[in-house]
């Protein structure tokens, strides 16, 4: 079954109701080995595709990758970019803000983080976050010492969002490519693989007791999460929704609809002009004397 990017897309100006869109859909293959197949042409198609956009220098791509703890953010980033040339690519995990980056407003943490042309930049959790935990929890306002009392009404994450938007449509306009991935779980399936992560020992590192206080909050969480989505997606930085439940089909989704944009820019190696190709065959000649 062909995965088509434009399932996931939420159309600029769309209200999100999150219970709309599925956690789980019928999975592009029927077996395990199949699923290594395929993601293996993904990643050998991306790998040519980035040298080209290395060798190209003409964009940058940002991918942003959100959503609830253990929904497969590193798994994604890990799987889908693994035959990519390490030196066209980095990954940022965003985690709180260190005392440094709170001296300076939401976004400057992650602009100095952006991705230079030729290159793919990831980020792990992002300026996203300010509008998502932060609004769940919006007392980390108040101890960040940004405002004396919790913002009550919505100006304030209506402004973080023009804010969001703003730097997207610059960011477009200047020549980086923005994709944004919302890895969509259902509760049950995080309740499973936090399970999975208490009850084999090589995983439970990845738990902490702040993920169960987190997952108290779920409903805050979603209306997050919609309130966000609907209002910073748009044409030139979309966000796509990608079912989250079965790990290896949301890696073949994800992995296609970065495909799909590589192919978008259509590229192309720098042509090599008339007089460069007289001064290689110079070159050539010289070295095999
Ligand atoms: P995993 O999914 O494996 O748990 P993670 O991305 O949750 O990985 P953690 O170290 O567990 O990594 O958590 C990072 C925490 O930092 C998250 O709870 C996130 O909400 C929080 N965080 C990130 N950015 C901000 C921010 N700007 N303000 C407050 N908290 C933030
Ligand atoms: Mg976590």
């Amino acid at each position: 079954m062909k995965i088509s990017s434009k399932d996931f897309r939420v159309p600029a100006g769309t209200q999100v109701s999150l219970g709309k869109w599925p956690t789980r859909v019928p999975p592009a293959y029927k077996s395990k080995k199949e699923y290594r197949k395929l993601l293996a042409t993904h990643i050998e198609a991306l790998s040519s595709l980035q040298a080209l956009h290395y060798a190209a220098d003409r964009r940058a791509v940002l991918i942003i990758f959100q959503g609830m703890d253990a929904a497969g953010k590193d798994g994604a980033i890990r799987h889908v970019m693994s035959g990519v040339n390490p030196q066209g690519c980095e990954v940022f995990s965003f985690k709180q803000p260190s005392a440094e980056e709170l001296q300076h407003d939401f976004l400057w943490r992650s602009t100095c983080r952006l991705p230079e042309r030729g290159r793919i930049g990831i980020f792990n959790r992002s300026y996203y976050e300010d509008v998502l935990v932060v609004r769940v929890h919006p007392e980390i306002l108040v101890s960040q010492g940004l405002v004396a009392k919790a913002p009550a009404e919505n100006t304030f994450w209506e402004e973080r969002y023009r804010s969001i938007v703003d730097l997207e449509a610059h960011l477009h306009r200047n020549g980086t490519r923005v994709i944004k991935f919302f890895l969509h779980l259902s509760r049950d399936e995080q309740r499973k693989r936090f399970l999975e992560r208490i009850d084999e020992p090589d995983k439970n590192w990845k738990f902490g007791a702040a993920d169960i206080a987190e997952r108290k909050c779920w409903p805050l969480y979603m209306q997050a999460y919609e309130a966000c989505l609907s209002a910073t997606s748009t044409a030139d930085a979309p966000w796509y929704v990608v079912p989250a439940d079965d790990k290896q089909s949301a890696r073949l989704i994800v992995s296609q609809i970065i495909l799909d944009l590589f192919k978008d820019l259509k590229m192309s190696y720098p042509k090599t002009t008339t007089e460069r190709h007289r001064e290689l065959q110079a070159i050539r000649k010289q070295l095999v004397k």
